[in-house]
């Protein structure tokens, strides 16, 4: 037997020892007192015919009250002690394990859709919940009963014992027989689970897409095969446990008939007293119990054990090195060094291959072409989200290999295509650019003015602190260009990286967003996923990408002069398209 699965679960409990001895204690007097009862019914019926005399000793009652509210003290203070530290250790994983799935590397989220993240997060994790300490509280508790239990019926009568000892063993061997079966059928409800939180996540995310090509019928589909896999693991697992309720509760009862009957026997025989026949049966009961929590115990371990091998497998992930060198401070010259590179995901095809590069500190590019030409991938790399397969990167001369991710990061800034916000206030979502320190209302409010931002957001009566996203106010596409690029500017990179939208925003719209980008684009390298041909028209030269490589560069009016070139056909192409320079470029 592997011991590794158990061990590792168990030394969860490590950080809540001190709360577990507390609640054993408490389980231990609560046993005790448990144990003295059946005996003192005994006892209470053998005397009866002496008690109808003498009534009952007052100190009796008072002994036997006392013990009832104490028993009642510590099974309530055990319950919460157990509970507690179930939940600090369920929180505890929780917070373990996203903070070893935030800092994964880019690619690990080109494998893992989020959904699937969020139910291990909530669902796996929470199954420890119940069987970790409650559980295994229980579980002690029964074997307590049952060691205590079995001593009494050994004291009452060795012989009647015998039964007993038969049902025991069986009911063990079925438990752990039913309990390996039910670890792998946890895994697959948990998986099953996790896919319909995909699906579910996905639908959601995109609810607007849904509706919009009336895809809701289509949706609760997808979503009713998702939870079908887990419906059938489910009710599989319940049919075997239902076999096995039945079967144990067919052993018990012979077991406790055949008790009954020898016990009568032994009563004739004036080897047995009425009361200790009684106290038997309900030591009896006791133990029997205490083995049938046991073997539920097993095979509820083992549905944990199952439902929690994923999170364990991630809570073994490595967290990212971020080990390297620290840059000094960058002026923002960047190199490609014959760079090459394929998406993890997809090894057979090249998203960049031979790429030679050199911006100067303050350069602005244009990077340009068509769908798929390795615009983006060009970001990802200079973000440190992948690293590149052949060549080298250089900022400043420092080959981006060498260098610590985080320290490199916090010189470049982002202003995504489709700007994302988190629920929070504005002033949060463009304090979010710098982690490293506090930062004052003046200096977001200095990037948010430089940004063409101020006046809209001192419109909303809450000013800086309205709240955005999903529960909050919803801002138009050019509001949220404008948070974007203040968050940009207050982070003060040396490198910047533009994705335009390629969506159009209206003429005012835009001249602000504009104004608000030429701020930010002063006295900074920039790279710009082009969309708009008055950008690429102003960037200080265009890199015209296809194919994951360089095709042309130079500026528009070098470009130009290639008449047959790449660069002159996307002109061709967009004019006739539009008639017009400032509109979307077109995807060639
Ligand atoms: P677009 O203008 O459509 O955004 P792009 O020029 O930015 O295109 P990239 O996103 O750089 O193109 O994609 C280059 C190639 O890499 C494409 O073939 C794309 O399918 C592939 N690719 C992009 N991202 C990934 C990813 N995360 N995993 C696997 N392949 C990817």
């Amino acid at each position: 037997m592997n011991f590794a699965p158990h061990l590792e679960r168990l030394r969860l409990l490590r950080p809540v020892r001190g709360r577990l001895a507390a609640a054993l204690l408490c389980m231990g007097a609560g046993v005790l007192i448990q144990l003295g009862f059946p005996r003192a019914i005994a006892w209470l019926i053998d005397h009866a015919e002496q008690l109808r005399q003498t009534g009952i000793p007052p100190h009796l009652v008072l002994a036997m009250l006392g013990a009832a509210i104490l028993l009642a003290l510590v099974s309530a203070l055990r319950f919460y002690l157990f509970q507690s530290a179930s939940q600090h250790i369920v929180t505890r994983l929780r917070r373990q394990l996203f903070d070893i799935l935030i800092r994964q590397p880019i690619g690990f989220f080109d494998r893992h859709h989020v959904g699937e993240l969020t139910s291990r997060l909530h669902g796996d994790v929470m199954s420890l919940h119940e069987s970790l300490t409650v559980g295994a509280a229980h579980v002690l508790r029964s074997l307590c009963v049952f060691g205590g239990g079995a001593a009494m019926l050994l004291s009452l009568s060795p012989l009647l014992s015998l039964p007993l000892a038969l049902f025991i063993p069986a009911s063990l061997y079925l438990g752990k027989r039913s309990g390996n079966s039910y670890r792998e059928r946890a895994r697959e409800v948990q998986a099953s689970l996790a896919d319909s939180g995909k699906v579910a996540q996905e639908h959601f995310a995109n609810v607007r897409l849904v509706h919009a090509f009336n895809q809701q019928r289509g949706a609760s589909a997808r979503y009713e095969s998702a939870t079908a896999r887990a419906l059938a693991a489910a009710l599989s697992n319940a049919r075997l446990l239902s076999t096995f309720q039945g079967l144990m509760s067919l052993l018990l009862y012979l077991a406790l008939i055949s008790t009954l009957c020898f016990g009568a026997w032994l009563i004739g025989q004036g080897r047995l007293s009425v009361g200790e026949l009684t106290a038997f049966i309900i030591y009896a009961t006791m133990v029997t119990e205490a083995a049938n929590a046991l073997t539920d115990f097993w095979g509820s371990w083992m549905r944990t054990l199952g439902a929690t091998d994923r999170v364990f497998e991630l809570l073994r992930l490595a967290p990212r090195d971020e080990g390297g060198a620290q840059p000094p401070s960058l002026s923002g010259r960047i190199v490609f060094e014959n760079v090459g590179f394929r998406y993890p995901q997809r090894p057979a095809q090249a998203a960049l291959e031979g790429v030679n590069l050199a911006l100067a500190a303050g350069e602005t590019v244009a990077l340009v072409g068509p769908s798929g030409a390795g615009k983006s991938t060009i970001a990802n790399l200079l973000l440190g989200h992948y690293a590149p397969g052949q060549g080298r990167i250089l900022f400043d001369g420092f080959d981006a290999a060498t260098l610590a991710p985080a320290a490199l990061r916090r010189h470049v800034a982002v202003v995504e295509q489709e700007p994302a916000l988190f629920s929070g206030s504005i002033a949060d979502n463009i304090r979010f650019a710098v982690p490293e320190r506090e930062v004052t209302q003046d200096e977001v409010e200095a990037a948010a003015r430089r940004a063409q931002a101020h006046d809209f957001i001192l419109a909303f009566p809450d000013g800086y602190d309205t709240v955005v996203g999903e529960r909050g106010v919803q801002l138009s596409g050019g509001q949220k260009q404008r948070i974007a690029i203040a968050r940009a500017m207050l982070r003060d990179p040396a490198i910047l990286i533009l994705d335009e939208a390629t969506s159009a925003l209206d003429a005012a719209s835009e001249t602000l967003v504009q104004a608000g980008l030429d701020q930010l684009m002063q006295g900074r390298t920039t790279i710009v996923i082009a969309h708009r041909l008055s950008t690429i028209v102003s960037a200080d030269r265009i890199l015209v990408l296809a194919g994951g490589r360089i095709r042309q560069q130079g500026s528009h009016a070098e470009l130009l002069r290639e008449k047959d070139g790449p660069y002159a056909e996307l002109m061709r192409h967009q004019l006739a398209q539009y008639g017009r320079l400032d509109a979307p470029l077109a995807a060639a």
